[in-house]
């Protein structure tokens, strides 16, 4: 077992107004790791802003991913190798018929099914893309034809393995070098180890960015902005998702919200401060939406997500298709919606 270190704290301002006055919501040990120190979670007291002040210093950043389970490079969350035919077939099975005529119908990709309602589907495409996006699978950008896509923050590859296997041209950036090199030689896709705010690729390279639940990890918000408006092509699409501050989980919990995961968390979004952010970034057609991440969410809130997958396995009894299901699109109604999906275009 490794021994872990502290990382070294500093105090930080406000990084959507620059504002240094904050109150501080409460303080808060790191129970999902277990990295040493006393972190706290403050609101800006002039935009609204809640973020994580005292936080490590940018160079330790590292201390606090000691575990390799962390990113699912363990193998946990693995995708097998003699998994990927399976997944290539998507929209020739049974089961995904449904889903390919619908990411076919409302996000133009070009899977090609069969069926007489195709027709209605892509006239009223406008009415039901947005309700689609509820659930976790139609969180994705819409295709473009031979488009360029980058995921930034890639865990263990499953979402860039899925965008390569509708269509996209895929590249995947981290910043660890452990997890870049596991996706490439897992499944064989390119990848390149970077900061998020300093990509070192040409300017206008990307049809779209990616980035599931990383936003919240990244020191600088406005400088990691400027750098994906920089990438991103004229009218290029920015897709992220986060967690939510502002949903019923967080209120209830608070420092117990499994979500808030300090220190790795730098920045607590709501629906607000997320917008204020990409409209200062001179984003376009920002769109936020509370969504449910996965019904594990829900059900063990105050329950870190390292200590999560046990008690998954002790309560089965929500887990049920006829319980998530319907919480997909039910949740976000009662305010139960611990993610923000965003979509926003350069
Ligand atoms: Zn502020």
């Amino acid at each position: 077992m490794k021994t872990l270190q502290a990382p070294h704290l500093e105090q930080v301002s406000c990084a959507l107004c620059g504002s240094k006055d904050s109150s501080l919501l409460f303080q808060v040990v790191d129970r999902a790791l277990g990295v040493p120190g006393v972190f706290g979670v403050v609101q800006c007291m002039t935009c609204g802003l809640v973020y994580t002040s005292p936080r490590p210093i940018r160079e330790d950043l590292g201390k606090c991913y000691p575990s390799e389970s962390y990113f699912g490079l363990d193998g946990t969350r693995n995708i097998a190798p003699e998994e990927v035919p399976g997944l290539l077939s998507v929209g020739k099975q049974r089961g995904e018929r449904l889903k390919s005529l619908l990411l076919e119908s409302g996000y133009s990709y070009p899977l090609q099914v069969k069926s007489h309602f195709k027709s209605v589907l892509n006239f009223t495409s406008g009415l039901w893309t947005r309700f689609a996006t509820l659930h976790p699978r139609f969180r994705i950008p819409s295709f473009t034809e031979q488009g360029r896509l980058l995921e930034i923050g890639i865990g263990c590859g499953q979402d860039l393995l899925r965008f390569a296997v509708l269509g996209w041209h895929v590249i995947g950036s981290d910043l660890s070098p452990d997890t870049c090199r596991f996706v490439r030689a897992n499944l064989s896709l390119d990848t390149f180890q970077a900061e998020a705010d300093q990509l070192g690729i040409p300017e206008h390279t990307f049809d779209a960015l990616y980035l599931h639940h990383v936003f919240e990890h990244l020191p600088d918000p406005r400088r990691a902005l400027a750098e994906f408006v920089r990438v991103l092509k004229p009218n290029g699409q920015l897709v992220m998702e986060v967690p939510n501050f502002d949903c019923a989980q967080s209120r209830r919990y608070r420092k117990d919200w499994r979500a808030l995961e300090v220190p790795r968390h730098l920045y607590h979004y709501t629906p607000k401060t997320i917008t204020s952010f990409l409209k200062q970034a001179g984003l376009k057609d920002v769109q936020v939406m509370p969504v449910i991440a996965s019904p594990v969410n829900v059900f063990c809130a105050n329950i870190p997500p390292t200590v999560a997958s046990d008690q998954q396995h002790q309560n089965v009894w929500w887990r049920s298709f006829l319980i998530t299901f319907p919480l997909y699109f039910v949740g976000p109604v009662f305010g139960l919606g611990d993610s923000i999906f965003v979509t926003a275009r350069s």
